[in-house]
């Protein structure tokens, strides 16, 4: 590491992110949980949102399993992350919208 080396200072992370990707444009993909009133304390879906653009996508927790005569809800939360997670790695490395100036 050079001394001439630009550090990146730390910003507070807003509320409730628990993964954060930079993008290539300088802006972000924050990772958050979804809660709703119907399942508290328990998030429904992992959220992967842009802060540079209007991208987002959303990652559902509960999966449809079919058996072979109904089909019942599965909680996979760690699928969820792992889809909110690739897609936001992708997402960072194509997206070049900048952040919105907050000031
Ligand atoms: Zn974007």
């Amino acid at each position: 590491m050079s001394s001439t080396a630009r550090t990146i200072a730390p910003t507070a992370w807003p509320e409730g992110v628990i993964a954060r990707y930079l993008t290539v444009g300088g802006a972000h993909v924050d990772i958050t949980y979804m809660c709703n009133a119907l399942t508290p304390p328990e998030p429904y879906a992992t959220l992967a949102n842009c802060t540079g653009c209007p991208d987002s996508s959303e990652h559902s927790h509960y999966r449809m399993v079919w058996g072979l005569t109904a089909q019942r809800e599965e909680r996979v939360p760690e699928a969820a992350d792992k889809d909110a997670r690739e897609w936001a790695q992708a997402h960072a490395e194509t997206c070049r919208a900048l952040p919105r100036p907050t000031a």
